[in-house]
C-alpha cells in the first residue's frame, strides 16, 4: 500500500509538510463525564452499541465505587442500546462486578488499541462497528483503538482527576498536546456542537 493510499484510509488529514498526521487520536467527541454524553448526539450518528471503558470512565482508577451518575446514565440508555465494559484491566472481578452492577456484558484484558477486545465487545452487541462507539478516558487506548477498527469515539474526563503515578501525568501531559491543536466537538446533552 503506498502513501497516498493509507492518508485515504484515515478518518482525515489534518497533517501537512512538518506536521504529523494525528487524526487517529483525535475523538469524534468530547464530554466532561460519561453522564454527560448526549443520547440525541448517539441517535444522530446511528450508534446502537457502546463499549465503555471502565476505569475512570464508570469507576474512579484509585476507588472501587461504581460512579452513581455514569450508573444512572448507563441505565437509562441500557434499554435502547446494547452496552458492553471494555477494560484493559487485568483484574476480572473488578470488571465483573461492575459490569454484572449495570446488568451488561463485559470484556477484561482487552489490549485496547489492539483491536481483539474491541471486536469481542462488538461482537457481544452483535453490531458492525459503524453502529457502535467506545467511550473511554484516554486516547492512545480508547480513541485510538476504536479509530482503526472505524467505530465512533467519544473521550470523556477521567473520573478520579488528575493522575497520581509519573507514567500516568505524562500519558496525560502527551494527551493534552495532541488535543491542544484538535478542534472536539462537544457533544454534551446541553452543548452539542
Ligand atoms: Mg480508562
Amino acid at each position: 500500500m503506498n502513501g497516498a493510499a493509507v492518508r485515504g484510509i484515515l478518518p482525515s488529514a489534518r497533517g501537512g509538510p512538518g506536521r504529523p498526521d494525528l487524526s487517529l487520536f483525535v475523538p469524534d467527541g468530547y464530554a466532561p463525564a460519561l453522564a454527560e454524553l448526549s443520547p440525541a448526539w448517539l441517535d444522530s450518528r446511528g450508534v446502537r452499541g457502546l463499549l465503555l471503558d471502565l476505569d475512570d470512565t464508570l469507576v474512579p482508577a484509585y476507588g472501587e465505587g461504581l460512579d452513581p451518575a455514569a450508573a444512572a446514565w448507563v441505565r437509562a440508555c441500557r434499554d435502547l442500546r446494547g452496552v458492553v465494559v471494555v477494560s484493559n484491566n487485568r483484574n476480572r472481578d473488578r470488571v465483573a462486578s461492575v459490569a454484572t452492577e449495570l446488568g451488561v456484558p463485559y470484556v477484561h484484558l482487552a489490549l485496547k488499541p489492539l483491536p481483539t477486545g474491541l471486536r469481542a465487545g462488538a461482537s457481544l452487541l452483535g453490531l458492525p462497528a459503524r453502529e457502535v462507539a467506545i467511550v473511554g478516558d484516554q486516547i492512545f487506548t480508547d480513541v485510538l483503538g476504536g479509530r482503526l477498527l472505524g467505530m465512533h469515539t467519544v473521550l470523556v474526563g477521567a473520573l478520579s482527576g488528575a493522575p497520581r503515578h509519573p507514567a500516568r501525568r505524562l500519558v496525560r501531559a502527551l494527551e493534552a498536546k495532541i488535543l491542544a491543536g484538535a478542534s472536539l466537538p462537544n457533544v454534551t446533552a446541553g452543548g452539542v456542537s
